[in-house]
């Protein structure tokens, strides 16, 4: 299975765009955003990170999100079939993340729901 990370440059392994709110909280993309909008509250690959501009710096913010977003975990993904089944199990975003860790599947889920290709 391969992500297309459509906000990265592979040719230079560093982030093409991101995406900064009102509130100077820096997300890795739209999606991540658009999912914290609907929620109210950060994704689970995410909520680790003190994402602000006011607390923390742009360079700190992308040397975390590069540790979890990267070609790497971008590889280590599950099937769309597997991953459909996994949500299906009503297990909730929480035990989908620890069972991808436990099997070394690092991949974030939200990265495989929209930008697997395959
Ligand atoms: S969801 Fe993940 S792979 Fe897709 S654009 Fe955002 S960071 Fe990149």
């Amino acid at each position: 299975m391969q992500i297309k990370c459509e906000f990265y440059d592979y040719a230079y392994k560093n982030w093409y765009q991101l995406e900064i709110d009102l509130d100077l909280n820096v997300f890795p993309c739209c999606h991540y955003y658009t999912e914290y909008m609907e929620n109210g509250k950060l994704n689970d690959a995410i909520s680790h990170i003190d994402i602000n501009l006011k607390t923390n710096s742009l360079k700190n913010i992308l040397k975390e999100y590069t540790k979890i977003l990267n070609e790497e975990t971008w590889k280590n993904t599950v099937s769309i079939k597997e991953f459909d089944r996994l949500n299906e199990m009503n297990n909730g975003g929480n035990d989908l993340q620890k069972y991808l860790q436990k099997k070394g599947e690092t991949c974030p889920p939200l990265c495989m729901k929209i930008c697997q290709t395959k």
